[in-house]
């Protein structure tokens, strides 16, 4: 089996769609996703959601942002957590974008690293998510999971970025972090993977099926015995 085939394998069994990909499939402005993503940082997917549904519904653009009062900001992204921090990057970038770009979110990745608060991951993920520019943003299911699969050997996320686009397929980049994502959160959990009913265990080098198996068994025993 190809990469690619693995991916439609994985993509099979997953069910509805993580919050950028929403976003992406409703076609949002790249402006709403790049907020978006600097909100995601440390925080689950549903408060993402919910801060940028708040943040949004008063239709701002970034000379609304950047004209905001602060506290107005931190109040609307209070859910995504570090709220200080991150209604205070949301400010600056929107100043930015206002000022250095005429209000329009740069394509390029040099010009997207170069904003506060935007690392690499979130850099890769405008240029896939808003622009569909091939690039693979590593998060922690992009970093674990080829890991797992025995696809790659690395300790770090810029290490799995480089080896990463050294064997998958450009044209694959793009669903890489959307189809990835989704199988972290609903198959390969970081904790306990659902290996025994996982589509591609037999693809897996990590396999944890007989560990579940033989876990259960003990627990079944345990609860004989009590
Ligand atoms: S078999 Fe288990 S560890 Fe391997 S990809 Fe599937 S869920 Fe993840």
């Amino acid at each position: 089996m190809n990469y690619r085939e693995i991916l439609d394998e994985i993509e099979d069994i997953l069910e509805g769609s993580a919050h950028l990909d929403e976003l992406a499939d409703n076609k949002q402005d790249p402006f709403k996703i790049l907020i978006s993503t600097i909100l995601s940082a440390r925080t689950r997917d549903s408060n993402t959601k919910l801060a940028t549904e708040r943040l949004f519904k008063n239709h701002y653009t970034p000379k609304l942002i950047a004209e905001e009062e602060i506290e107005v900001i931190e109040d609307l992204i209070r859910v995504s957590g570090f709220y200080k921090v991150k209604a205070a990057r949301v400010r600056e970038v929107s100043r930015i974008i206002l000022e250095e770009y005429n209000s329009q979110v740069p394509k390029d990745f040099e010009d997207l690293i170069n904003l506060p608060g935007v690392g690499t991951k979130t850099a890769n993920c405008v240029l896939v998510y808003a622009f569909k520019i091939p690039a693979i943003p590593v998060d922690t299911h992009v970093h674990r999971i080829p890991n797992r699969l025995g696809w790659i050997k690395t300790t770090r996320p810029n290490q799995t970025e480089e080896e990463l686009k050294k064997i998958i397929p450009k044209i694959e980049w793009i669903r890489l972090n959307r189809v990835l994502v989704r199988f972290g959160q609903q198959i390969c959990l970081p904790n306990h993977p659902k290996c025994d009913v996982c589509s591609i265990n037999t693809f897996c080098a990590k396999d944890f099926s007989m560990e579940i198996a033989l876990r259960n068994k003990k627990k079944k025993l345990s609860i004989n015995l009590d």
